[in-house]
Order: structure tokens, then sequence, then C-alpha cells
């Protein structure tokens, strides 16, 4: 099926989308995305991810093309008119397009920025990896020093997913200064003696949309939370493993660098947690 795409005011069937090939998302991974899932054709953490998309475009100091209010119905919208009762909206912003090739940020007035959304269905509740379980393996942290933003730059975790794959396994977690940072493409967490840990926020890491509600939650539920480094060693030997994301939930993780966790299946704290998010989650989706 074709898909009916947003570009710059546009709505149009994918295959007449068209930018630029002096955009700046395209010539320097100058631009900005967010990944908001659906559920039951609803909107799942759409204030969170508003927000960090906010944060991330002031970082960069570059400006949203159009309010935050009709990002939303643009969002809905695209949900609608593709029928989407679960899986996600993809959302771009890049400086644009200049009429050449630049390292320097064109000037704004002169240049409006590209905004392109597109939907993408898929299963995301019921899900065979979260009943399977994730092997993960480590790898050297390789990506820029201000992971707080989430911009398009994805090769590092392009490549660190390709690595696992290389060697039978699902994903990656980035190692820095002896410490994991997080997952190619989600937060990491360890669980031991009942204690979620996972480490602070900073900007070498994603502040995640789904990492504050799960913590959130988890603190409701009366769950003991630290927020403080750990390494492979430790997570190797902790009860539980898990990672975090807004198109995987609450992802159990069965092994580590070729260690088991526990009985090598998803333990009950991440299965305890993928449900209460679920649900909670749910409750506020728009
Ligand atoms: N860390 C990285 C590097 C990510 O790419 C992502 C999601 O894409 C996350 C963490 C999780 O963030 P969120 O829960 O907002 O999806």
């Amino acid at each position: 099926m074709t898909r009916t795409v947003y570009v710059n005011g546009e709505y149009l069937p994918e295959t007449e989308a068209k930018v630029s090939i002096f955009d700046r998302g395209f010539l320097m991974g100058d631009a900005v995305y967010e990944v908001t899932s659906v559920l039951d054709g609803k909107l799942i953490d759409f204030e969170g991810h508003k927000n960090r998309l906010e944060r991330s475009l002031k970082e960069l100091d570059m400006t949203a093309p159009v309010t935050m209010d009709e990002l939303l119905e643009i969002h809905r919208k695209l949900v609608e008119l593709n029928e989407i009762d679960e899986g996600g909206v993809y959302l771009q912003i890049s400086r644009g397009a200049d009429d050449d090739r630049a390292f320097e940020y064109p000037d704004p007035e002169k240049v409006k920025p590209t905004l392109v959304l597109f939907t993408q269905k898929k299963n995301l509740r019921n899900s065979a990896s979260a009943d399977k379980g994730y092997k993960v393996i480590s790898i050297e942290e390789m990506r820029w020093a201000r992971r707080d933003i989430k911009t398009v730059q994805l090769l590092g975790a392009s490549m660190a997913k390709m690595a696992a794959h290389k060697v039978g396994c699902d994903d990656a977690w980035f190692v820095e200064d002896g410490y994991v940072t997080e997952g190619s493409s989600n937060n990491a967490y360890i669980v031991k003696d009942g204690k979620i840990i996972t480490r602070q926020l900073s900007n070498k890491l994603l502040a995640g949309i789904t990492r504050a509600a799960v913590l959130r939650f988890a603190a409701e539920a009366q769950m003991q939370i630290e927020e403080r480094l750990f390494t492979i060693e430790e997570a190797q030997a902790a009860d539980e493993a898990f990672s975090t994301s807004a198109t995987a939930f609450v992802q159990p993780i069965v092994e580590i660098d070729g260690a088991t966790l526990g009985d090598g299946t998803p333990g009950p704290v991440a299965k305890r947690l993928r449900e209460i998010y679920l649900e909670e989650a749910m409750k506020l989706a728009v």
C-alpha cells in the first residue's frame, strides 16, 4: 500500500514526496527526529516526545516550522489517513536546504527547516522478541559527545546493530571508560536483588521518553531504583537486564557477551514493567 506522507505542509503519496539534494539532513546529518508509537490508533507518550523535540531543536539553534499543536494534528491526520492501528510515526526536522553545500548554518530567515513525517505499521504489543528476550553484545562507544540530542547521525547505532547480528545476537550496548552508556537505540538497565539500576542522565546518553515513564511507573509501584554507572561485568552478574525504547517498550535481555542471565528467559521485573508500562501509557495516549 502506498503511504500518505507529510512534507513541508503537504500530504502526498510516498512516491511523490521529495526533498532537495542540498538538504542539510542529507548532506550533514543536520536534523533531529522523534519516533512516537501508536497503539489502538493513539499516540503514546506524545507530550514527552514533543518536549524532547523542542529541546533538541533549541540545542542546535533550530526552530520548528510549525507549532507543537500543529505537529500533533499532523501526527493524528497521518495515523488516520494510513489507518495505523499499531505502529509508529517518524518525524524529522532538518535545518533545510540552502542553494549549495557549506559547513556554516544558513541564515534561518532565508532557509526554512524541512519537516517530514511518515507512518510505519508494526506489531508492537505482541512481540516475539519480548517473549524470548534479547542477546546483546558490548561494543566500545564510538558515537559523538552530544548523545543527549536526538539527531539523525545514526551510523554508530547501525554499525553496532550489524556487529551484534554478525555474531548471532540481537542488539549492542555501548561501553565508554568501562561503563555502559546505553543500547544502540534504547536505554539499558540491570536488576539486582529487586533493585532497578540504570545510568544517570548526562550528555553521554539519550534521555529516553520510555525511560522517564518506566522509572516513574516503577517508583509508583514502590520498586527500588538506583541511577548510577554500571559495568558489563556487573550486568553479567545481575539477576535480569532489559532495555527501553518508544517502539520496543520494555525489552527483556537474557544474555550479555555470552553470559546467560538467570535461567535464560525474561525476568519477572522486566515482564512486570512491560505490563505496567503498556497499561499506564495507554491511559495517557492521545
Ligand atoms: N537511546 C538511544 C540512542 C535511542 O536511539 C533511543 C531511541 O531511539 C533511546 C535511547 C530510547 O528513547 P525513547 O524511549 O525515547 O525511544
